[in-house]
This record gives structure tokens, sequence and C-alpha cells, in this order.
């Protein structure tokens, strides 16, 4: 590991990726050491810094991850989902910490992740902020507190340019409802009503996802009951806690043996 963590940054021209440039020049713990994005991409070859509009800084964006990573300490990564699996293999292969912010990923994908696990730390997380991972306990807590009279909707809304739905928040919360409970969120999961659904099945754990305009991030558990309702909830209002969240786990993964983690071993709310 250096001193400061060097990092190669996937995606870097996408939203995440612009944040986390900005956080990791922010940091004193970490720098830019490397820059990916897709083949064909219009910043190919071009400095980072002149790409993002500012001064030159002699690192060069790339397609080639091997490269990129071959002196880096870790990978964070925001792409999508078949580019994360061929950057895990390569963060493997080098060695080097890959902390994955990637949703949409299907089981089988996530399943792909297992090989390069045995060899190197990864982290994934489908939301990477404090706030959220809270979320996520309160969530079980109060789903193994309520009995299935309190019906839980998972309400998610976020920017007309997502591509996946519902959110891989949105799922993380599923999960832990179901978990609290005691089920496999598989068997309960109610993911999109439309025309004549009948009424809703006692138990299920229901998710709506809204999308539009520039909405960072914003998550509701909702336990309705006849008579009250408790929601539980998270706003996102800049995308900097989850890169702040990213750079947090490279720097934690430092110390670890290989495996696959989440933001909740990160920040140390694992524990029931
Ligand atoms: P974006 O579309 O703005 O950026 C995606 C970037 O990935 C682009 O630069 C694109 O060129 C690049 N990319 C795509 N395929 C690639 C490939 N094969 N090789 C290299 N680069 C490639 O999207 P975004 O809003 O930055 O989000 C990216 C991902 O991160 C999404 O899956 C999103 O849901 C997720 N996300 C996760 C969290 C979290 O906390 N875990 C937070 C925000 C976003």
């Amino acid at each position: 590991m250096s001193t400061p963590l060097k990092i190669a940054i996937t995606g870097v021209s996408g939203r995440m990726g612009r944040m986390l440039v900005e956080t990791i020049d922010a940091s004193e713990k970490a720098v830019v050491a490397a820059a990916v994005d897709r083949d064909g991409h219009a910043w190919i070859g071009r400095d980072l810094g002149l790409a993002l509009g500012g001064a030159a800084r002699d690192v060069f964006v790339t397609s080639d991850i091997d490269a990129a990573i071959a002196d880096a300490d870790a990978v964070i990564d925001f792409t999508a989902p078949a580019a994360t699996i061929a950057f895990a293999a390569a963060a493997a292969r080098a060695g080097v910490v890959h902390v994955i912010g990637t949703t949409g990923m299907t089981a089988e994908e996530i399943g792909q992740l297992a090989g390069p696990a045995e060899q190197t730390v990864i982290v994934r997380a489908g939301n990477m902020s404090l706030g959220v991972n809270l979320l996520v306990q309160l969530t079980k807590k109060v789903a193994a507190s309520l009995d299935e009279d309190y019906d839980i909707e998972v309400i998610e809304a976020h920017h007309n340019q997502k591509v996946d739905a519902p959110s891989g928040t949105a799922l993380m919360l599923g999960e832990a409802a179901a978990a609290g409970r005691g089920v496999s969120l598989e068997a309960v999961a109610d993911r999109g009503r439309d025309g004549i659904t009948g009424v809703r099945k006692r138990g299920d754990i229901g998710f709506v996802a809204v999308r539009g305009g520039d909405i960072i991030g914003e998550h509701d558990v909702m336990f309705a009951a006849t008579g009250e309702r408790i929601t539980l909830r998270h706003v996102a209002s800049d995308r900097s806690v989850f890169a702040r969240g990213a750079l947090k786990a490279a720097l934690w993964a430092q110390d670890r043996p290989p495996g696959a983690y989440d933001m909740l071993d990160v920040l140390g709310l694992n524990a029931d």
C-alpha cells in the first residue's frame, strides 16, 4: 500500500467518476493515479485534468484496465455490470482492491465476483453512504419488530438517466426488511404493479420506482398498517456521500484478507 493511496477510477467521465476525482483531490490520504473509461470514449488518450476542464495532471484516460491498475492500490468502479465483471478479473490478477458501486447486477453477475474475491478484496455496495447503511440496519430492526399487519413498501426516486430499477439501494433495503422478517426477498418481492393486480398479498414487500429530473437518490421504507404508518427515509442531496464512502472503503480494504465485503463491514455496522 502506498501513502497516499493510489487509486484508479473507472467510468471517470461519468457522474460518479467526476465526483470521485473531486473527492480524492480533496483528501490527503489518496491520489488519482489512473483514469479509465470505455473504449471509443472521447476522453481516451486525453489528459484527465484537461478533459475535466482544468489544468493538466499527467494522468491520461485509458481503456486498458490492466495498464491502469498496474501501479495502483485500489480501483474504484461506478460503471456498468459487464464492465465491472471484467474489472474484477483484472483487479484479482493484479491483487488490487476493487471497490464496486455499480448497481443493476443480476444474481448471476454477482456470482461471477466470487472467483476474483478469492484473490483480492472486493467491497461492493448498492449504496456507499453512511446514512443509507444505517437505514438498512434500522429497516431490519423495525421489520423484525412488526408483524405482517404492517405492509412494507420500498419507494425510491432517482434522476431520469438512471438505467436500472429498483435501485440497488431499494434492493438492499428490501433484503434488510426480508431478513428482519426471516423470509427470502425473492419469495415476497412485488416489483412492478400494472393493471388488475388483485389485492396486495399479505407479507409481500413492494417496490416503487420514481424517475425524474436530477434527483440524486431518495429512499423511503414504509410500514403501513390499519390506522398508522411508519416511514424511514433517506435523502441524498449530494453525490459526494457515495464518493466519500467509496474512498473510505478503499482505505479500509488495504489491511483485509481477500474476500467479499460490503459497506456494513467498512462502517462497522454488521453486528446485529
Ligand atoms: P454514468 O452513466 O454517469 O457513468 C458511467 C460511466 O461508466 C461512464 O463514464 C461510462 O462511459 C463508463 N463506462 C461504461 N461502460 C464502461 C466500460 N466498459 N469500461 C469503462 N467505463 C465504462 O453513471 P453514474 O451515475 O456515474 O453511475 C454509475 C453506476 O454507479 C450506476 O450503476 C449507478 O447506479 C451506480 N451508483 C452507485 C452508487 C452507490 O453508492 N453504490 C451511487 C451512485 C451511483
